[in-house]
């Protein structure tokens, strides 16, 4: 039971799994071990059942409050999906503004200690200041994504034309350096309709009081070294490194009801198995669907693949079911006839969903083709496992240069020869090649040394009285000292 004046804390999240997950995991954390009661707000717009699946088993004092849903019928029928999403948070602004007054004028007098927003929502951070609540943005992404999002405005004052094209990669302090066309995806496309929005994003990630961001100093050390810095200076608000914040493998599904790959790994040697996925909605055409099925095939190495439908059009578009052949609801269907039945001895295939947390820490699981998706990247990362590193869209290229860079080497990546990468297809030769060199090749090797000491890293930082602890307990002490 929470005391009578438990603080309670409002956490804002953006439809989907990436988002929903751990803000859910955060939210539970904040309520099981620091005393605090929370609300999750969600969007009904663009939400998914499945993505917000989480939400069904939290503990009794997170609650949550969906804001209601709002016309978009006036947007193109093709609009991206972050032009849909920041619309949506912009015309549910009201809405938000009526829930946190109810929330601070609530008989209870908890009131609102803070306000939390997820990466794709800062724009609420105004609403919240307007009421004078302390806000910050909760980032479940890289630290260097962030301050790649945060130089936008400054990328678009000198900058001309697309970014993509930049002679120069962009350096910013402690990073890797990002060639422009490894920059958050709709940033390097000035004539992209999203590319006003995301400078926006820029500026307004500037309303919080501080940004509370899922990583961790064995994976970005330079990067919040450098940040502290600036942070001291005054040119940012602080950041708290307070991950990795992963799913405990308990919570992806008890002995009960284990799935059904997990017994298939249960039957593999030690170190064997290549996952394949992209995350919760990462999409590959159908040319790509078939030549990594092909390479797969000839890698002669066992794989556990989640496989989505294709979509010739959008690499998202399995967020959020646009992806679909309407007519036909078998994912594997669309895999290269006769393929499921060949591979049958050493690789296995899951239509659209699979316990990623569990399967990674499985022994039997060696490597990991990603998209690089940032949940997926620290789940990798804190068990220990390599990657290849195949990214979609958004900020998945920042991750995938951060990872197969020399500082920190856990994964293998082909960039693109051509900036222009989109319909460029990775034929299966070179699919084959990469899931060997992964799986029992040298640099695959090199790559399992290094996955293994940011495991160890990982682990450091969850210790108890560790680095995430303390992170967590500063931004909470600024919490608990308000009047
Ligand atoms: N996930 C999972 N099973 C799947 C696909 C995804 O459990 O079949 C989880 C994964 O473990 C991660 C999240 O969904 O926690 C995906 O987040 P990420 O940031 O990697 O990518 P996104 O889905 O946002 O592109």
């Amino acid at each position: 039971q929470a005391p009578v004046h438990a603080p309670h804390v409002v956490l804002l999240t953006s439809p989907g799994a990436g988002h929903v997950l751990p803000v859910a995991e955060f939210a539970t954390r904040l309520a099981a071990d620091h005393g605090f009661t929370a609300t999750i707000v969600t969007y009904t717009n663009l939400s998914s059942p499945a993505h917000n699946s989480p939400l069904a088993s939290l503990p009794p004092r997170v609650s949550v409050a969906a804001l209601p849903e709002v016309p978009l019928d006036d947007l193109p029928a093709d609009a991206h999906i972050l032009t849909r999403i920041f619309a949506v948070v912009n015309r549910t602004l009201p809405h938000l503004r009526d829930l946190l007054r109810s929330l601070l004028g609530s008989p209870s007098g908890s009131g609102v200690a803070a306000f939390l927003t997820d990466m794709l929502c800062p724009a609420a951070l105004a609403v919240a200041r307007e009421l004078g609540v302390p806000r910050y943005v909760f980032f479940t992404s890289s630290l260097t994504s962030l301050l790649s999002l945060l130089y936008t405005p400054e990328l678009a004052r000198n900058t001309t034309g697309d970014c993509r094209y930049l002679p120069d990669p962009v350096v910013l302090p402690g990073c890797v350096p990002l060639h422009g066309a490894d920059l958050v995806e709709p940033v390097q496309n000035r004539s992209d309709p999203v590319y006003p929005l995301m400078v926006d994003l820029g500026h307004n990630y500037l309303l919080a009081d501080g940004f509370i961001v899922n990583t961790f100093d064995a994976m970005e050390h330079d990067t919040l070294v450098a940040f502290k810095e600036l942070s001291d200076r005054g040119v940012y608000p602080p950041v708290y490194a307070v991950g990795p914040f992963i799913r405990s493998v308990s919570a992806g599904g008890g002995a009960g009801n284990k799935h059904s790959c997990l017994r298939w790994l249960d039957d593999q040697p030690d170190g064997s198995v290549l996952y394949v996925s992209f995350g919760s909605g990462g999409t590959l055409s159908t040319e790509q669907t078939a030549e990594l099925a092909a390479g797969l095939e000839a890698s002669e190495q066992k794989f556990l693949w989640v496989v989505h439908f294709p979509s010739d059009k959008d690499r998202s578009a399995g967020y959020f079911g646009t992806s679909a052949d309407q007519g036909n609801d078998d994912q594997l269907s669309y895999l290269p006839e006769g393929f499921v039945e060949r591979t049958s001895g050493t690789g296995l295939a899951v239509p659209l969903w699979a316990p990623q947390v569990e399967i990674l820490n499985h022994p039997a699981v060696g490597g990991f083709l990603s998209h690089c998706g940032w949940n997926s990247t620290l789940e990798s990362a804190a068990a220990g496992v390599p990657m290849v590193a195949w990214p979609l869209f958004a900020e998945q290229r920042v991750n995938a240069v951060l990872v197969s860079s020399e500082r920190l080497g856990l994964a293998l990546w082909e960039r693109p020869s051509s900036v222009d990468n989109d319909g460029v297809v990775v034929p299966r030769g070179e699919v084959a090649e990469l899931a060997r060199e992964l799986m029992v090749g040298k640099k695959g090797a090199l790559a399992r040394n290094k996955a293994g000491q940011v495991r160890d890293g990982a682990q450091m930082a969850l210790a108890p009285g560790g680095p995430q602890r303390r992170a967590l307990a500063a931004v909470i002490s600024k919490w608990n000292a308000r009047p």
